[in-house]
């Protein structure tokens, strides 16, 4: 990951290659999942049966992944703050189901001049047809090129949106020159189920069974979320990944 702050007066473009996601808040755990199964068959003493026999829920929680009951993995609850380009916030906001979102205005507060640029581990070159494509490492002119032209083209944005607003423009009219790769930030709350979604769509993953192409910007968003969903969550996430990474 790198982080360059590349500060020019009246002008402080700071530039990311990386992105934040931390976990503000979480009521998750193994054992919500299985209370929600048990309840049907064990009722109002399910509780107390959760730590008995850990290889038993370990074999429930499996089933319940891998026959795709569903609603059990709903029960749990987890908030990240992220902090991304804009872009990769238009292909996170389209998954619908099980995800709550605020994201910062750029009406009431001034956007600040925070603009993503590629790392030198991006694979820059796109080769194939749409479909069947592949991403391979670019030049280092390729990367070159990308990183110069991409900052150039934010701090013109940016100080054409200073323009207006020292004029009197109104934040919400101005905002309109600033491009996708302006970072913004949002808290996104899910559950279990609509993470294994998520994450099925937006990660490439060894163990997949139907396998998916996502940006790869998105992809280190969901990876960060993964990595902590698994600490909160280890039966669940072993399950997930046993079974194809197919959320149930
Ligand atoms: C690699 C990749 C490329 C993509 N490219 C494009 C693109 O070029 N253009 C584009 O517009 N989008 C694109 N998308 C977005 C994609 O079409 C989905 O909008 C996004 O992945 C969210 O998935 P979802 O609808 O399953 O999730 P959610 O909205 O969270 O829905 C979860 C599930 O609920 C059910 N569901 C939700 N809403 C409905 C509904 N209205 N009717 C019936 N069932 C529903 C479905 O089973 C769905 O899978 C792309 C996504 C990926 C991963």
């Amino acid at each position: 990951m790198t982080d360059t702050d590349t500060t020019t007066p009246g002008n402080a473009a700071r530039f990311r290659s990386d992105v934040t996601v931390e976990l503000v808040k979480h009521s998750a755990a193994d054992s919500d999942v299985l209370w929600a199964a048990r309840v049907s068959t064990a009722g109002e003493q399910s509780l107390d049966e959760l730590a008995k026999d850990p290889e038993r829920s370990r074999g429930l929680i499996n089933y319940l992944m891998r026959d795709r009951h569903g609603s059990p993995f709903e029960h749990n609850s987890m908030t990240f703050f992220v902090s991304a380009p804009i872009f990769v916030f238009r292909e996170f906001m389209r998954h619908r189901v099980g995800w709550s979102y605020n994201e910062e205005s750029g009406r009431y507060r001034e956007l600040q001049p925070v603009f993503y640029v590629p790392g030198a581990d991006r694979r820059l070159v796109q080769q194939g047809r749409p479909g069947k494509y592949e991403f391979v490492e670019g030049t280092a002119e390729q990367h070159e090129l990308a990183a110069k032209a991409m900052e150039e083209s934010y701090r013109q944005a940016y100080a054409t949106y200073q323009e207006m607003l020292a004029a009197g423009i109104a934040r919400e009219v101005a905002r309109a020159v600033l491009p996708v790769g302006l970072f913004s930030s949002m808290y996104a709350t899910c559950n279990a189920r609509s993470l294994m979604h998520f994450l099925s769509l937006r990660t490439q993953h060894e163990q997949a069974t139907v396998p998916s192409f996502p940006q790869r910007e998105i992809e280190m968003v969901g990876e960060r979320m993964e990595q902590l969903w698994a600490g909160l969550m280890p039966l669940t996430h072993a399950a997930y990944n046993a079974n194809g990474r197919v959320a149930p």
